[in-house]
């Protein structure tokens, strides 16, 4: 029985093949002193080499994405806004730098997002990561935030929806609330946005009132949790809330936001997340995705000013996409201590009742 157990497994770890997308010019837009800068992404890369992990993944080829596929989220003035802020290394918003490589980076990161989305629906790759910069989950329609520029998942996803007929999941688990992915999809019933995210907090939106409009009423939830939230409480929230709807949705495609901003380390941070918990639900994510949608998952790349523990944690996240679970955390728990929320019982009653979960 042994050995054909053995080649059992050899053949389906041949078949989980993983994919990403890099490239030099990411590392192009950068500044000084800011927390978004080129750093973040070469610590990824040292991280990645050093372990030997990217050895094992499939590198996609991406393409700098042209104005008309970026006009399918973007309006042509703020394409053309973006150009010439770049061209001159002026500031998109009070955040949101530029500098002559920025416009270079921004479309190849959202051309890249495109290629990988791809790569997987095709079924090239079981899934990916998008090892991209900037980051896009707050940019709007015609408007640049908080160190975004063009809304990378966004782009993916309205190419792959041009050829193909696909129901979208879309899980955000970065600190801040993606308003900007909100804004694109809030009456588009085939995609599923779910965000937990600090509230009060940067952006400002993500209220659990907002559940979409129009013809995508019920196709957002927003999970605002109070600031200092931890391990316990997040994995309690994704058993509750995240994993029954994604289920009950039924999608053909997942995306993670990839933010690494809710490490108890960041310091833009205001969450109390391990490293073990943040593999976590990398784990969660990739498991629902084998388990609803053939493993087809890609990963975007989004917060995380730390940058050991963003390379860590990276690199968790594509032991996660490999079906792997040996994960690192060097840093521990929260030195605050494992405090839960009293309220979060009827928090989740309620989120439940709401989206009649
Ligand atoms: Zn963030």
């Amino acid at each position: 029985m042994t050995p054909v157990l053995k080649n059992f497994q050899l053949k389906s770890k041949k078949k989980r093949k993983t994919g990403y997308i890099y490239d030099t010019a990411f590392l192009k837009h950068t500044r000084i002193g800011h927390p978004e800068n080129s750093g973040r992404l070469k610590s990824i890369c040292k991280q990645l080499e050093n372990s030997s992990l990217l050895e094992r993944l499939v590198p996609i080829e991406g393409h700098p994405a042209p104005v008309e596929e970026l006009a399918t989220v973007h309006t042509e003035a703020y394409i053309e806004k973006v150009r010439r802020a770049c061209r001159s290394s002026s500031p998109l918003d009070p955040d949101t730098y530029t500098c002559h490589g920025s416009y270079d980076a921004a479309v190849r990161a959202a051309g890249g997002l495109v290629d990988l989305t791809q790569a997987v629906l095709n079924r090239r790759i079981r899934n990916g990561i998008a090892l991209i910069r900037p980051p896009g989950h707050h940019a709007l329609p015609d408007r640049a935030m908080g160190f975004c520029i063009f809304n990378n998942i966004a782009i993916g996803v309205k190419i792959a929806q041009q050829k193909y007929k696909i129901r979208t999941a879309i899980v955000d688990f970065d600190i801040h609330h993606g308003n900007g992915t909100q804004a694109v999809f809030e009456s588009d019933p085939s995609v599923l946005y779910i965000s937990s995210h600090a509230y009060p907090f940067y952006p400002g939106t993500g209220a659990i009132e907002q559940t979409g409009s129009g013809k995508g009423e019920g196709s957002i939830i927003n999970i605002p949790l109070p600031h200092r939230t931890g391990d316990t409480d997040i994995k309690t929230v994704y058993n509750s809330i995240v994993v029954p709807a994604v289920r009950r949705f039924e999608p053909d495609i997942l995306f993670a936001v990839a933010g690494y901003d809710a490490h108890w380390r960041d310091p833009l941070g205001v969450f109390d997340f391990s490293s073990t918990c943040l593999a976590w639900i990398s784990s969660l994510l990739v498991e629902l995705a084998d388990d609803l949608c053939s493993g087809k998952i890609v990963f975007a790349l989004s917060g995380g000013y730390d940058t050991q523990v963003l390379a860590v944690d990276v690199a968790n996240s594509v032991q996660a996409l490999c079906g792997n679970k040996n994960f690192e955390d060097p840093f521990g728990p929260s030195p605050n201590g494992k405090k839960t929320n009293k309220k979060l019982d009827s928090y989740i009653a309620e989120l439940r009742t709401l989206h009649r979960l």
